[in-house]
């Protein structure tokens, strides 16, 4: 692992995203520039330019206006680190005011997705989550989130590749952050920005009924991921707390409400913690949850976090419960553990940075 600098904790100029469309727009006018030059901009950050002055296409004295004026980013790298043999690499941001987030770029073979952060932390606190250990920091800015995928654009356009998904699989509970990951997903999914399919983007949720019933009026199309990890509610208020608010069985017709509207299949996330939620009675229950209905589950080997009291399945106890609930039935899909030894299960890194420094300054 790299460990790059701090620069320190002073916000200085605004992040060019941090402007809309039309405050961008304005803001060229009232410095004598058409408002044309702002999709020229936007064309050239989503392309992965790391200056102004790289943006040959606007006038010399406009690229200095701007430097002076605004920064490309927000985010500063403050440690990277790669795992699978360079397929994946995990940067860890420091936001302004000091709070920081990580992101996960994870390349196969004809696409690259990008595991983005949408809080600071978790104010959700799932008892097997290295985010959720973490006392919650702040919701991120719409443009924080974006730059996330700008960072990974400039990243993979290095190597000849393209971005082309991007999952809210980071720190934090997308829907506790409900606009500003809205706006993210429509700059993100926006053709004069990234332009990256809504059915490409992967907004994953533990589950708030209200929130999710909104995203489905939005008419934005993103594919919904439901974090299950539990078909019955006693379980499920232990692993998911939001689940005593919001029961599983409202989850799931909320859920569905969502396939309906949008005509998009619902992935059901669950992650496999050994002998708690990976017997033949889960994988029934699931069953009878699920059958019948436009559903994926997704099953996600759990990577281990140190002080919780859960242990990954073995290879054979994964195999077995894909057949149960095959066998129930439903389609499932076995998730790789794409970045174990990058400590990329969410907030594993941001964990061990955290403990280094305080290691440092003890
Ligand atoms: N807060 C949202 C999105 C971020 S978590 C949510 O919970 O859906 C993204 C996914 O990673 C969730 O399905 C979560 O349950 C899973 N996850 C969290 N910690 C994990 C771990 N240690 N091992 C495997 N998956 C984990
Ligand atoms: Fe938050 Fe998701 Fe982690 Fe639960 S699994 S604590 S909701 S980030």
């Amino acid at each position: 692992m790299t460990q790059l600098p701090l620069n320190g904790l002073v916000a200085d100029r605004p992040a060019i995203l941090s402007l809309s469309a039309s405050d961008l727009e304005a803001w060229l006018v009232s410095h004598a520039a058409p408002a044309y030059r702002r999709q020229q901009v936007w064309g050239w950050l989503a392309r992965g330019s790391a200056s102004f002055d790289e943006m040959g296409d606007v006038p010399k004295p406009l690229r200095s206006e701007l430097e002076r004026e605004f920064r490309i980013t927000s985010l500063r790298q403050i440690a990277v680190s790669e795992a699978d043999r360079g397929l994946t690499t995990k940067t860890l941001y420091e936001l302004d005011g000091g709070h920081s987030v990580e992101s996960v770029v994870m390349r196969y073979s004809g696409r690259s997705t990008l595991c983005i952060s949408s809080q600071a932390g978790c104010p959700i606190g799932c008892p097997f989550c290295a985010t959720g250990k973490f006392p919650f920091g702040r919701n991120l800015k719409a443009n924080e989130i974006v730059e996330q995928a700008l960072d990974a654009v400039r990243l993979l356009g290095a190597e000849g590749r393209r971005l082309s998904h991007v999952v809210f699989m980071g720190m934090g509970e997308p829907m506790a952050n409900y606009q500003a990951v809205v706006e993210s997903v429509r700059r993100l999914s926006d053709p004069e920005l990234l332009g990256i399919s809504p059915r490409r983007i992967v907004v994953s949720t533990s589950g708030l009924i209200p929130r999710i019933t909104q995203l489905g009026e939005e008419k934005l199309a993103v594919t919904l991921a439901i974090s299950l990890h539990a078909a019955r509610d006693e379980l499920r208020d232990v692993l998911v707390p939001i689940n005593r608010k919001y029961p599983v069985a409202d989850l799931v017709a909320a859920a569905q409400g969502y396939a309906d509207r949008t005509s998009r299949r619902v992935s059901y996330e669950w992650v496999l913690l050994a002998g708690v939620n990976d017997t033949e009675r889960d994988a029934k229950e699931l069953g009878r949850l699920l059958r019948g209905k436009l559903a994926h589950v997704n099953l996600i080997p759990f990577n281990p976090v140190d002080d919780t009291p859960y242990r990954a399945p073995e290879r054979a106890a994964v195999r077995r419960f894909k057949g149960l609930v095959e066998a129930q039935g439903l389609t499932v899909t076995v998730r790789d553990t794409r970045g174990r030894d990058a400590d990329a299960a969410c907030g594993q890194l941001h964990e061990r940075v955290m403990a280094e420094r305080t290691k440092v300054s003890a």
